[in-house]
């Protein structure tokens, strides 16, 4: 990872936010800071003002009010230098900062996707936004069709690159006319060709969804073109089919396809994290934050499912690493918890540490949810809480959050 991505917000993958992961510091000192800058250039101007309140607020206390030292202020300075550097080459996206003098961390990332502004100070640097960003504005392909030409573009961020061109021979268009038997043949030959140029076309897309992770594919062209595409596409392309638009395949510019595709992978994102959702909690699951923290703390944890976009504050054992709502004192280990910033963060981090998939959803009635990898055998309804901070365990977990964790290991 380049320290500074200037520019262009290219997308940000999974290996760098694992590189990120893997940045660790004793005390709270890793500041994450997550701007959104404004499209209006008058906007920018205040952004240093926002930058350094944002920062001021990290970690200036508790959940229990409890004082964390703040961002140093080398760390400060770095993160006020970059945004005065490229603060204006980032309009409309979200600046993300991970900043650690004592690690040497510093990285500077644009983001594609608007973002609520955040600043954190922990011993990891912040990586929910970074992977709600991934995931709401992924890369993606568009093919361009019609009858004669294919383009395919790959968007990524604000950058599109076309990564194939096809031009189908097609028919002559002057036609012989008059003579039914010649006509007959070239409307034939027409339409064989006109099969093969989608056949050709959705060989190259299909390539393009067998390399690495497969990216969601947007169709643009007229009616007809779209449709003759979709029927060639072999499964796995069609896997990746996103949706389409209709346009004139000629007049398209790249900013142009940015913005008619920009709403069809919105939608899709939609749709997956929906469908997500569903499977998750299909199956065995435990939903609402007391349920959730019991089934991370005992590594029952598979997929994690994340609705709430704030920060919700609580502790960890300074042993176990056992995450609670309350300052109890472990009842495994009798040492008594540290502050945690936000124990969704958390929870996220112990389901990646564990190689579990993490999903960010929205329109959610819950704050979190997971999906638990090992039954737990005769109390499976005690984990299905309809409503989220009504938790559904009969231990009562609103009184102890420590109690929270004992259904699930007695019962797993
Ligand atoms: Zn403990």
């Amino acid at each position: 990872m380049t320290p500074c991505r200037a520019g262009e917000a290219a997308m940000i993958s999974h290996a760098d936010v694992e590189k990120l992961r893997g940045r660790r510091a004793p005390e709270p000192a890793v500041l994450s800071l997550y701007l959104p800058v404004p499209l209006d250039p008058a906007g920018v101007r205040g952004l240093a003002a926002r930058a350094e309140d944002l920062m001021a607020g990290a970690g200036a206390g508790g959940p229990d009010g409890a004082s964390i030292a703040g961002a140093g202020s080398a760390d400060r300075d770095a993160v006020l230098g970059a945004l005065a550097a490229h603060g204006r080459d980032w309009p409309g996206r979200t600046a993300a900062f991970f900043a650690c003098q004592q690690l040497g961390l510093f990285e500077a990332l644009p983001l594609p996707c608007v973002l609520p502004g955040r600043a954190v100070l922990a011993t990891r640097p912040h990586v929910r936004p970074l992977l709600a960003a991934i995931q709401r504005c992924p890369d993606y392909l568009v093919a361009i069709i019609s009858r004669r030409h294919a383009r395919v573009l790959s968007v990524s961020g604000n950058r599109v690159e076309t990564v194939a061109s096809q031009s189908g021979e097609g028919p002559r268009s002057h036609g012989f006319g008059g003579w039914y038997g010649l006509e007959t043949r070239r409307i034939q030959q027409r339409i064989i060709q006109l099969g093969r140029h989608y056949r050709e076309v959705a060989a190259i897309l299909a390539r393009a969804a067998g390399v690495g992770r497969p990216v969601p594919l947007v169709i643009a062209g007229h009616h007809d073109s779209i449709a003759g595409l979709l029927q060639e596409l072999p499964p796995a392309a069609r896997e990746a089919f996103a949706g389409s638009f209709t346009a004139d395949p000629h007049g398209l510019t790249p900013a142009r396809v940015r913005e008619l595709a920009g709403p069809v992978i919105e939608g899709w994102v939609a749709r997956r994290e929906q469908e997500l959702a569903g499977k998750v909690l299909g199956g065995l699951a435990a939903v609402g934050l007391h349920a959730s923290l019991a089934a991370v703390n005992q590594g029952v944890a598979g997929h994690l499912l994340v609705a709430h976009e704030g920060m919700i504050p609580g502790f960890a054992c300074g042993r176990c690493g056992a995450l609670s709502t309350g300052s109890f004192e472990c009842p495994d280990c009798g040492t008594a918890a540290r502050t945690a910033p936000d124990l969704l963060e958390e929870m996220v981090q112990r389901t990646l540490d564990g190689n579990g998939p993490v999903t960010m959803i929205r329109d959610a009635p819950f704050s979190v949810a997971a999906r638990l990898r090992f039954p737990v055998t005769g109390r499976k309804n005690v984990t299905r809480g309809a409503d989220d901070e009504g938790c559904s365990d009969p231990a009562g977990a609103g009184q102890n959050p420590w109690q929270g964790s004992a259904w699930v290991r007695g019962a797993s």
